[in-house]
């Protein structure tokens, strides 16, 4: 390996440790190859109980997180890579708005949280009332564009996987569970259950159909 080979080899895995320290408030593991799909895909294991099974960092790199997919059937864990890979496919568009809009989502929060404190103050209601519906969109536009970016995720892993594939994976995948509430609410927020998704298959198809015709 040249010499700019290897600096770039170890800034994408320090970067990545850094990233998993920071954000699973956990040490990476030495990065493994997993092979579930047709090409060897590398991946940096980690173990937290955190409802994150797997996730694609800013710079294209896939964590994974072992001790919450390892008991999972090879079918599961492909969907869990190929979703993960849609995403990364897409790193620079459709998620620099998403990560674009998390800057929204943090003025969003501390908007609602001052009119929340304008409210107690004894501030006129419709004055607050106006703030707090600020804060509420700016929240609603990342919810939207993370709904957006799982939607598509979800879509490409359904086109891989099949159908059937795709529910049973889907099936081991909800087996688990969710505990926290606020976990699931965000679930619940910002991905499609399985149903949506194969409503929005028939809709694409429906709509193939009539152009091919
Ligand atoms: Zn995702």
């Amino acid at each position: 390996m040249g010499y700019l080979h290897r600096l770039k080899r170890w800034l994408i895995v320090t970067f990545t440790n850094w990233f998993v320290r920071l954000t699973k408030r956990t040490k990476a593991e030495e990065p493994k190859t997993l092979n579930v799909l047709n090409e060897p895909i590398e991946v940096f294991p980690f173990s937290t109980n955190s409802h994150i099974l797997a996730q694609v960092t800013p710079i294209g790199t896939i964590l994974w997180n072992q001790s919450r997919t390892e008991d999972f059937s090879e079918t599961t864990k492909e969907c869990i890579l190929r979703h993960e890979l849609s995403h990364k496919k897409r790193n620079p568009i459709l998620r620099g708005l998403v990560y674009g809009t998390t800057m929204w989502c943090a003025g969003g929060l501390i908007t609602v949280g001052l009119s929340i404190g304008l409210l107690l103050e004894g501030a006129p209601l419709p004055a607050v009332g106006v703030v707090f519906a600020l804060g509420v969109l700016l929240i609603s536009v990342f919810i939207a564009a993370v709904r957006v970016d799982e939607t598509i995720a979800e879509y490409d892993a359904f086109r891989y996987l099949g159908e059937g594939k795709f529910i049973e994976a889907h099936q081991e995948l909800s087996d688990v569970g969710e505990t926290g509430f606020l976990t699931r609410i965000w679930v619940r927020l910002v991905y499609p259950t399985t149903d949506e998704i194969i409503t929005i298959h028939r809709g694409i198809q429906r709509i193939q159909s009539k152009f091919t015709a």
